[in-house]
């Protein structure tokens, strides 16, 4: 099916992408890598008379390292996170969730900016985003602001981004040493969504004990979400050897503080009871790879 008409602008600076947005407000809408946009306006569940494509303007595609921490532009294709040395170096959990993203066509297409300001709580870089503590630098006309991952998805396809303003630049601060991340994506077939995914960061001291745990869900609530109880569950315990019954033990604690946190609608893939199951099994996977990892093993 075709999309509706429109009228397409590709400015090259984030002013004129802005001014634009603004000069047609509420009928325009960005274009990015289109890999989101585009199937909803061919299937016409939403049109929208003006484009404004922004993947032409200058120095929103770049990866490198800034004060502590990685920063990148909106613009960096998904696929990118996955070959990038600094990404796989430093955050390794962003180049294992990118690489969990669909196909390599749509991630060598999509950004990161797409990906995350879409707000579809099935898209994976958001709960990786929130667990890592990035935070969005958002350009509006004449000023920027900042928002933390962690208050940045509101509802479903609803995230802080206003109508006139543009997500230019993600940064993302290196975890207190040692560390160690995973994301854990359980999907029906290769390629797809998700039914359930788990983003886990978790900080640990010289004696194996956890000194913070960050914790993100994909697609188990209307938008993805930290599950603070089992994040606070964790921090302070020693998990120890993790086949010891102890470990278990803290490791289903916490897993079952994470299903019970999310009541997953049933739909034609799945009732909410297995979304559960399943989210419960890949979350205790998610804290016990990301335990390990930050312990070296
Ligand atoms: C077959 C298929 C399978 C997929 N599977 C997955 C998957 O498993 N996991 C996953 O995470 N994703 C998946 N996706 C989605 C894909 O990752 C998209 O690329 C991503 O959601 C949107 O990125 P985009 O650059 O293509 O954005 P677009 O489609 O261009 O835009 C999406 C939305 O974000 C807005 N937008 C984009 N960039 C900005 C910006 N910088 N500032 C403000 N607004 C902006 C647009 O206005 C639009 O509303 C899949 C897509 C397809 C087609």
């Amino acid at each position: 099916m075709y999309p509706s008409a429109f009228e397409y602008f590709s400015p090259e600076s984030v002013e004129d992408a802005i001014e634009l947005l603004e000069k047609y407000s509420g009928d325009a809408k960005v274009l990015a890598g289109g890999q989101s946009l585009i199937p909803i306006m061919k299937l016409r569940l939403a049109s929208f008379p003006y484009l404004i494509d922004i993947t032409r303007i200058e120095g929103l595609r770049y990866i490198k390292e800034s004060g502590n921490g990685l920063s990148m532009g909106s613009l960096v294709n998904t696929g990118e996170l996955t070959e990038s040395e600094l990404v796989k170096r430093h955050l390794p959990i962003l180049a294992e969730t990118a690489s969990q993203i669909a196909d390599l066509q749509v991630r060598n297409m999509g950004t990161v900016g797409g990906n995350i300001v879409h707000g579809d709580p099935g898209n994976d870089l958001p709960a990786t985003m929130m667990a890592l503590d990035a935070r969005f630098i958002i350009a509006g006309r004449g000023a920027t602001r900042k928002v933390s991952a962690s208050d940045f998805f509101v509802d479903s396809y609803q995230t802080a981004i206003e109508q006139n303003e543009i997500l230019t630049h993600i940064e993302i601060p290196y975890p207190a040493a040692p560390w160690g991340g995973a994301y854990v994506k359980y999907k029906r077939r290769s390629g797809d969504f998700s039914l359930a995914a788990v983003a886990c960061v978790v900080g640990i001291d010289g004696s194996g004990s956890i000194l913070s745990a960050k914790i993100g869900l994909t697609s188990v609530a209307p938008a993805p979400m930290r599950c603070r109880d089992a994040e606070n569950y964790l921090k302070g315990r020693k998990l120890g050897d993790t086949e010891s019954e102890a470990a278990e033990e803290i490791i289903g604690a916490a897993a079952d503080k994470i299903a019970a946190s999310v009541d997953p609608p049933s739909d034609n893939y799945a009732t909410s009871d297995f979304k559960r199951t399943i989210l419960r099994i890949i979350a205790a996977e998610a804290i016990e790879k990301a335990y390990l990892r930050a312990r070296g093993v």
